[in-house]
């Protein structure tokens, strides 16, 4: 009682109180009407106990009412709701792991300042960060141990940048930073750098120290882009940094658009198939050339994507490698193609032989053992039905690396066999060494072999090599009676192509399996044998 409103008003809200009570007493009875003006406001208020609390104002204008003859202010206390809006409006924007703004507050932040920027004129930069090897910590060291590392990878970005800028989390393990006031690009070059060797020290994680860095592409406005624009330049300047090696970072141009963004549209979607299994796999006969008689499948996978139709694995096979997502798809595939081997030979009572494609990529992955071993597990497919095919570019990487892979994997019981041989460069002296059981003719050299001349000398080439290191040939891509011949000719003893079937889906390649049977393939030795025998 007795006290000025103002004096109780909480100083930052003293200014807008006032224009309040100022616009009440402009705001009359209205004429005509016999009820008063009415308006609205909220504003802070010091309590008898000195705490501040959030009151909702009606006021009413009874300056012209006789008995009353002033402003009426319906005073109601809304602290609590207020605290709970604000947490709220806080949850909405940020990230409750770091407690970094999301992507909706980045954007809108983004957004004004580019709206500042066409006052003042230097551009508006945005860093986009993603963590090279999150993932390998996440699958290793379980998910705690990825989180505490999101929490510490996001104190030291904070570290590096001004107070004033904008750092945000977008998911996973990416980050994004709005670099404001940077005038040149050697400025934010100087960020960015401090950012990739912060982000490169060690990070002690379960005790143990572990590496991760950072992938960073840089955008900076030029004219007229929104914010979603310039965020999406920025991962596309990342994307194009990852793809360069890790830990590097890229200054966005826009050529880089086109190529890149078609790329990430793929990279999205192909994640989004993992997710729903969207794959799906044909299976191609391999026949003993000389009978037709069909001793096992290739597994070739395919995706059945709901925008594009069916995918040809040319097309997202080179770019699952390229973002590793060929590990699950690989997985995936390995155990789709034993599960079905497996059906197989309990409903036919024979054993059915398959082959899978492993990319140079799975190779390099440790768990490929562990994967194959599950995969045969779960199936109770016995491990001599299956071939694994790689490439002969991948023997030629990191040679000690694969020779111990191979080696593993051949411990497992499987066969492994080199797919599109011929086509990569092996130093035979490797090929000795590796425990390879089958060499696959690449489709180039069959293509020219009834072609006269020359044709047939590398096909020919091949069959000896195989020959001498005891190892099988199976060749590929063949289309006619006469490429059959030559092979049979040239002693090779197995092949797959349209001649005999194209890639077949699960249902037809059973039928072909209940017309034609399959068959074990004859031992290396036998056949031996039978060409002594026959020589
Ligand atoms: P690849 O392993 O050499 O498979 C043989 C390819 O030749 C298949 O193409 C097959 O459809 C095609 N082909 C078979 N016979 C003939 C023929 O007579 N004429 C012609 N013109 N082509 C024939 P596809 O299915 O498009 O696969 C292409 C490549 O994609 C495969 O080559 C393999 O390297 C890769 N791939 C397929 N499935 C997988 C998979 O599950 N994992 C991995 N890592 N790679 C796969
Ligand atoms: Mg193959
Ligand atoms: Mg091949």
């Amino acid at each position: 009682m007795g006290a000025n409103l103002l004096t109780l008003m909480h100083e930052g809200d003293v200014s807008a109180g006032t224009q309040f009570l100022e616009e009440l007493s402009q705001t009359p009875m209205r004429s005509g009407h016999s009820s008063p003006g009415v308006l609205k406001c909220e504003w802070r208020l010091r309590n008898a106990a000195g705490a501040w609390m959030t009151v909702d104002n009606v006021g009413t204008n009874l300056l012209r009412e006789p008995v009353i003859g002033g402003l009426v202010l319906n005073t109601r206390d809304v602290t609590e709701q207020s605290v709970i809006k604000q947490q709220y409006m806080h949850q909405a924007f940020h990230d409750p792991l770091t407690d970094l703004a999301n992507r909706s507050l980045f954007l809108y932040q983004v957004g004004h300042a580019l709206a500042r920027q066409s006052r003042h004129s230097h551009p508006v930069t945005v860093l986009f960060l993603d963590l090279d090897n999150f993932k390998t910590v996440n699958d290793s060291l379980g998910h705690a141990a990825g989180d505490r590392l999101l929490v510490e990878a996001a104190r030291r970005l904070a570290s590096c940048v001004r107070a004033s800028d904008l750092i945000a989390r977008l998911g996973g393990d990416e980050f994004a930073v709005l670099v404001e006031a940077a005038e040149s690009v050697d400025e934010v070059l100087v960020v960015v750098t401090r950012i990739g060797a912060a982000l490169s020290r060690p990070f002690m994680l379960s005790g143990k120290e572990v590496f991760v860095n950072a992938s960073i592409g840089v955008a900076r406005s030029s004219s007229g882009e929104g914010s979603d624009e310039l965020v999406r330049n920025a991962d596309v300047a990342m994307y194009v940094a990852k793809t360069r090696g890790k830990g590097q970072y890229v200054l966005f141009e826009q050529q880089m658009h086109a190529a890149a963004l078609e790329r990430l549209v793929v990279e999205a979607d192909l994640r989004r198939a993992i997710e729903h299994e969207e794959f799906f796999l044909q299976y191609q006969p391999i026949v003993e050339l000389a009978t037709g008689d069909v001793i096992g499948a290739e597994a070739l996978v395919r995706w059945m994507c709901r925008e594009r139709g069916t995918v040809p694995p040319g097309v997202f096979i080179p770019i699952a490698e390229e973002t590793g997502l060929i590990v699950p798809i690989g997985r995936w595939v390995l155990r789709r193609a034993c599960r079905e081997a497996q059906r197989w030979t309990r409903d036919r009572g024979l054993p059915c032989r398959i082959t899978v494609n492993l990319s140079g990529r799975q190779l390099q992955d440790a768990g490929v053992v562990e994967d194959v071993r599950l995969a045969l597990e779960e199936s109770g497919l016995d491990a001599t039905q299956l071939v694994l095919e790689i490439t002969e570019s991948m023997l030629m990487h990191n040679t000690e690396l694969s020779m111990q892979r191979l080696k593993a994997l051949k411990d497992l019981g499987v066969s492994l066999a080199i797919d599109d041989f011929g086509t990569g460069y092996s130093s035979l002296s490797y090929l000795q060494r590796y425990p390879i059981d089958i060499l696959k003719i690449d489709k180039a050299f069959v293509d020219v072999i009834d072609k006269g001349g020359e044709g047939p000398v590398l096909a020919q080439a091949i069959v000896a090599l195989g020959e001498t290191l005891r190892m099988r040939t199976v060749a590929e891509g063949i289309e006619t009676e006469a490429q059959r011949g030559t092979l049979l000719a040239l002693g090779c003893e197995l092949g797959q192509g349209y001649l005999f079937a194209p890639p077949l889906d699960a249902a037809e390649y059973w039928q072909l399996l209940l017309a034609r049977g399959v068959r074990e393939p004859r031992s290396n030795d036998r056949r031996r044998d039978m060409r002594v025998r026959v020589s």
